[in-house]
């Protein structure tokens, strides 16, 4: 047995693997940790979704991209919100990232690049996928990890637990572990990166770090944030949460929260022109329905009480209306109207108020007014064009949505060779962090800019393999 690791990696997933795979090909002895008894973490969820400039493909393509314009977007749809070094650190080097895992195997969609479609498009194609989600990512990183496996560079643990970072002098010596069946050990290393994810399967350190309840239960269940607050207990420091958003028009299975989704509204114009209006528990609409900025409608929800809102229709809209849930026909809808916690209907505004939640008295007002603008050929006062129908023949609808996140926006701040660093900016020596433990507010800001999750975790421990980390 190895007694003094090169490099100790705790945490088997996006941003642990590369890391893994760099280290061991540069011949450093490295023992790979999982919680769980896989590896992968989030992988195995995550859509997938990854952004890079100046890929061999695109190149291919004749896309002219560069990571300047990657930069420059990110910075531009984060309203300058993300942490500009780390974005920087990023994109530079995301295409290296991308064309490595294609010459590995990994093959995008057909039609990739994209602009993007759920979050705020970029304005050049460099956002791709592959057929399998995250799966498509785990394949191509797989075959190079079980490499390094056998030719002894790499030793993985699985269901083992980080329970303690040792630091001594200001730098970090070894850690302490504990097995699924209680065994506890510890280990020594010259360097430990923590790519242990995000909090987002803990409900009480999510409300403590980002603010809202935790609404969705759909993370990784190993992210808990254990890497991140063992970090903070020995000086680490966190940030990043006034950069908190959610997404948009979740439609949860309940309202025990963490729960389910059963689907989310398309609230995207360019996919479906709303019918609908949209309010707040107070009946009042709150942004241009059928503006297509996803930005900022999940900017105006924050301000809404409880991340919540309420689509709200008549019998006419749902007659003559296209499809409104996302992989749901509109007799699937209907039927949810009789079964579904989140979907309430009724013969009049005040009885459909009573039944969702929403104040009566700002409900009729707001419709009366919508009506009127409509009848009257008025503009509309959020500037609102398409208005098809006015909702005035019963029965009435609505909808209760709840905005969400599944990502940790807070995370440890590092200095550009991904060193945790202490209050005084000054690095704890030998401990570094790649992946969601840094924080999906430095990467993406205040926004959701595509695939600046799972880039930077890949990227950021793939260059901590390659040549952040010296033994
Ligand atoms: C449903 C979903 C969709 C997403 N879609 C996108 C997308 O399309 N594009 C994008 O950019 N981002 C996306 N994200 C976010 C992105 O996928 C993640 O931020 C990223 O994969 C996290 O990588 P990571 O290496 O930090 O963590 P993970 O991949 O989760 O790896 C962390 C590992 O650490 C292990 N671990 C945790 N605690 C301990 C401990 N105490 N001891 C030992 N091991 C531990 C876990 O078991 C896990 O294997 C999505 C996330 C989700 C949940």
């Amino acid at each position: 047995m190895v007694e003094n690791w090169d490099v100790i990696i705790v945490g088997a997933g996006t941003a642990g693997i590369p890391a893994a795979i760099f280290a061991g090909q540069r011949g450093a002895k490295v023992l790979l940790l999982d919680a769980a008894d896989k590896i992968g973490g989030t992988l195995h969820l995550t859509t997938g979704q990854m952004s890079a400039a100046g890929t061999a493909l695109q190149k291919k393509l004749g896309i002219n991209d560069n990571p300047k314009d990657h930069f420059d977007d990110v910075m531009r749809i984060s309203e300058n919100t993300a942490d500009r070094d780390l974005v920087k650190l990023a994109v530079d080097n995301a295409a290296d990232t991308f064309d490595w895992l294609m010459n590995n195997g990994f093959t995008p969609l057909k039609n990739h690049p994209v602009l993007g479609n759920a979050h705020e498009p970029y304005s050049e194609r460099r956002y791709y996928w592959g057929p399998y989600a995250g799966i498509s990512i785990l394949e191509a990183m797989s075959p190079l990890l079980d490499e390094q496996i056998a030719s002894g560079q790499v030793v993985i643990s699985l269901k083992t637990k980080l329970k303690n970072l040792i630091l001594n002098n200001k730098k970090i010596i070894g850690i302490d572990i504990e097995a699924e069946d209680g065994t506890k050990a510890t280990i020594k290393g010259k360097n430990v990166i923590l790519s242990t994810g995000g909090y987002s399967s803990n409900p009480e350190l999510f409300r403590e770090l980002s603010g809202p309840k935790l609404y969705w239960k759909g993370a990784y269940p190993y992210s808990r944030g254990e890497g991140l607050t063992l970090a903070k207990k020995i000086g680490g420091v966190l940030r990043g949460g006034e950069n908190y958003l959610c997404g948009y028009g979740a439609i949860l299975k309940s309202f025990n929260y963490p729960t389910e989704i059963t689907t989310r509204v398309i609230s995207h114009p360019h996919i479906r022109l709303p019918w609908e209006i949209h309010v707040n528990i107070k009946g009042e609409r709150f942004f241009q329905e059928d503006y297509d900025s996803v930005h900022i409608r999940e900017k105006k929800l924050l301000e809404q009480k409880n991340l919540m809102s309420w689509v709200i229709f008549d019998e006419e809209i749902n007659k003559k209306s296209p499809a409104l849930l996302k992989d749901f026909s509109k007799e699937d809808t209907n039927s949810f109207f009789s079964n579904h916690p989140m979907f309430y209907i009724a013969d009049d505004l005040g009885d459909l108020a009573r039944k969702s939640g929403v104040e009566e008295e700002g409900l009729k007002k707001t419709i009366s007014e919508y009506n009127y603008s409509i009848e009257n050929n008025k503009p509309d006062p959020f500037g609102r064009i398409h208005r098809p129908l006015k909702i005035e023949k019963p029965p009435f609808y609505a909808i209760c949505t709840h905005g969400v996140s599944i990502t940790s926006t807070v995370g440890l701040t590092v200095n550009s060779q991904l060193n945790v660093i202490d209050a005084k900016k000054e690095p704890i020596n030998n401990l570094f962090a790649a992946g969601e433990i840094l924080g999906s507010g430095q990467t993406m800001g205040k926004c959701s800019a595509g695939g600046m999750m799972l880039t930077p975790a890949l990227t950021f421990g793939k260059l901590l393999g390659q040549k952040l980390l010296s033994w």
